[in-house]
């Protein structure tokens, strides 16, 4: 059941087992575990709950109704980094582009090490991952809706001898109408409002959209329940109160939103470390002018991908925007601009992402905003540099004309001999127009509560019951895209409270 703030005429007060925030790929994945474990469960999600019918593929409509602050959520820094994140019922996992990867082993092995966790080998996991994977449908991308824009990249890639391969994803009968990031309207990828939510709903969870929590309520160091706003979907304002008691809490709203609530309600936080340690894979992207056509809007906008560097960090990535939001994708302004986009149809684009050591942190103003702040270190923006050199060489290798790396002073490149340009330049964070989608690692696991939020099995150290489910138990960068590995870790931790269901529920 799914109710929303427009069909309430007063205050609502429920008691359940468990009160999960947020409906995203962790807060989804609790909430079908724990019902089906046996447990009663109210979801709280603070944005709304929206169909493919709504799904009208204007990017400025989408913006607008799917993600959080019409998608202009930032971290400050030099550079400003916009953090794009999701807001709705199924969360990120809605506007995403449906990338699947399991966290590396080597990754869960250094967790192993550095943060003395235990019990989280690939072989633990691998049972999670396997349920997961085949609820969202998550396999290699076909041929057939690829899109031109990766079949150049691959035979560039090829030509070099390097790794790559198509990008499994979580789709069923994908048509590659290459708009996943505002919303899929073929209903085709399997985000979270299509799989868990509804297995959720069918198991009697319910969901209440439009309703936000504002404080975690505890007594004598265990929670006891949740306190919420339901909003009015149009305005925003505030309608009606919302009251949970329930045994259990997953914090479930993001890596940016889970630690400004735990800020805001100055909690779990005794080892300071709620905030901090934020990494969000910094990503930027070149752009290529090719003789042929391409129309690099039509298929799967992230479908394939380069791993050979992966160990260094750094990974190559498909991206590409509709012609609609397309000139972003571009460098210069005005009528060169305009010049340009008479091209776009020639057009390739691919992204690199790195694997961050930088770190930034969430804090709280006054008013319990969340402020981001970031600073990327020089060794990572050398790692972006490499990266924009790599893909550089590998359009060259496919036949471009002209590839644009967007470093100031050298917005575009003429031949594969220019790309050492990129290579001796003493690469800075400025150089580069950055976005980041990944944010992670601002309530980190650990075994040592004066350095870590949550243990091993996702619960607070320092409040009972309360469980954290989102990008922000990694204690460090994944170097894939998260989804998967948030709803791993989650359907793990699920497993953990329903074996553990007396101590949790009963006492
Ligand atoms: C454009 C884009 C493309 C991406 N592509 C990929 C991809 O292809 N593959 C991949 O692995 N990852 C991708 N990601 C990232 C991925 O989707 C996220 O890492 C993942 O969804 C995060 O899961 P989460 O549970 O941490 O948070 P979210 O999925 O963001 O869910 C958190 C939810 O909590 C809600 N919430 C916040 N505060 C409150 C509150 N106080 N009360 C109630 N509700 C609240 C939010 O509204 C939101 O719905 C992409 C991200 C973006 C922006
Ligand atoms: S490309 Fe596939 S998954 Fe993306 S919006 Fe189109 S049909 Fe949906």
């Amino acid at each position: 059941m799914i109710i929303q703030s427009k069909e309430l005429s007063s205050d609502v007060s429920e008691k359940a087992d468990v009160c999960v925030i947020g409906s995203g790929a962790g807060g989804a994945v609790m909430a079908k575990e724990l019902s089906e474990g046996g447990h009663s469960v109210v979801v709280l999600e603070e944005g709304g709950y929206f169909t493919r019918e709504d799904f009208n593929q204007k990017a400025l409509d989408m913006f607008a109704l799917l993600y959080r602050d019409f998608g202009l959520t930032a971290a400050v820094g030099m550079p400003a980094i916009p953090i794009p994140t999701g807001k709705c019922v199924g969360g990120t996992t809605v506007i995403n582009s449906g990338t699947c990867f399991r966290v590396p082993d080597y990754i869960l092995k250094s967790w192993e090490e550095d943060y003395d966790l235990e019990g989280l080998t690939s072989e633990a996991l691998r049972p999670s991952f396997e349920r997961v994977e085949e609820i969202i449908n998550v396999a290699p991308v076909s041929l057939e809706v690829i899109g031109k824009n990766a079949l150049v990249f691959k035979r560039g890639t090829e030509a070099l001898g390097l790794k790559g391969a198509p990008i499994a994803r979580n789709a069923k009968d994908c048509r590659g109408c290459g708009v996943c990031a505002f919303g899929c309207p073929a209903d085709a990828k399997q985000a979270m409002h299509l799989t868990y939510i509804p297995l959720s709903s069918q198991l009697g969870a319910k969901i209440y959209a439009n309703c936000r929590a504002e404080k975690i309520l505890t007594e004598q160091g265990r929670v006891r329940g949740v306190e919420g706003v339901f909003l009015d979907q149009k305005t925003n304002k505030k309608t009606h109160k919302m009251k949970v008691e329930a045994r259990v809490v997953i914090l479930a709203a993001s890596a940016l939103y889970s630690p400004a609530l735990l800020l805001r309600n100055k909690l779990a936080n005794s080892s300071g470390q709620v905030g901090r340690n934020l990494r969000i894979h910094p990503a930027s992207r070149v752009a290529a002018l090719f003789d042929e056509e391409i129309e690099g809007w039509k298929g799967v906008p992230q479908s394939y991908y380069v791993d050979e560097y992966f160990e260094e960090g750094i990974m190559l990535e498909g991206i590409f925007t509709p012609p609609g939001y397309g000139a972003t994708n571009l460098p210069f302004f005005g009528k060169q601009l305009k010049e340009l986009m008479k091209d776009y149809r020639h057009f390739a684009a691919f992204g690199v992402m790195i694997s961050d050591t930088s770190r930034g942190r969430v804090r709280v103003n006054r008013k319990g905003r969340p402020l981001i702040t970031y600073r990327m270190k020089r060794e990572d923006a050398r790692k972006m540099a490499k990266g924009v050199a790599i893909i550089s060489e590998i359009f060259f290798a496919a036949g471009a004309k002209k590839v644009f790396p967007y470093l100031p002073g050298l917005p575009e490149i003429n031949s594969r001999q220019e790309v050492d340009k990129i290579r001796k330049r003493r690469a800075k964070a400025t150089d580069f127009g950055m976005m980041a989608f990944h944010p992670m690692g601002t309530c980190r696991m650990g075994r040592n509560p004066r350095k870590s939020v949550v243990n091993s099995h996702c619960e607070a150290h320092d409040v009972a019951n309360l469980f954290i489910c989102d990008g922000s138990i990694f204690p460090s960068s994944l170097g894939v895209n998260p989804q998967l590995s948030i709803m791993g870790f989650a359907t793990h931790t699920a497993s953990y409270i329903n074996a553990n269901a007396s101590r949790y529920f009963y006492t």
